[in-house]
């Protein structure tokens, strides 16, 4: 079994962790999906002992997975089981979670993160009010 830093240090060209929201790279997912990529990754050397990730990401809320191996069954079944629980664990900080949509930006999070984005939203709309009135055109 491999640890984070571990699986970290030999795919890192192709995944890493951020710990806040991602910044649109394509290989990102947030820590609270760690537990799930780390599990899933270290399953899949047990079947396919070499493998490379070609793409491990969040899109729409969801964990997506995309290795070398991923035409191998057992490969497939692991991939489709950390998505799946992926659409349960908030990706912020991994406790139970649900989707939520906010400005068109899909993410599976816990109540307690939805409302932090919901708080966050909230701040920049009103500071860009708030600019308006300073600087009327
Ligand atoms: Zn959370």
């Amino acid at each position: 079994m491999k640890t984070w830093p571990q699986l970290e240090a030999d795919h890192k060209r192709y995944y890493r962790e951020t710990s806040n929201v991602p910044s649109g790279e394509y290989h990102e997912t947030q820590i609270g999906w760690r537990t799930i990529v780390v599990d899933a990754l270290n399953a899949v050397e047990v079947v396919v002992p070499e493998f490379d990730i070609h793409q491990i990401k969040e899109k729409f809320g969801g964990l997506r997975m995309y290795l070398s191996c991923d035409e191998h069954v057992a490969v497939r079944e692991i991939v489709r089981r950390a998505e799946a629980a992926a659409y349960e664990t908030c990706e912020t900080c991994g406790a139970p979670a649900i989707m939520d949509e906010n400005q068109h930006w899909i993410k599976t999070l816990c109540p307690w993160h939805i409302g932090e984005r919901a708080k966050a939203t909230a701040e920049r709309k009103l500071e860009y009010r708030l600019a308006k009135i300073a600087t009327p055109e």
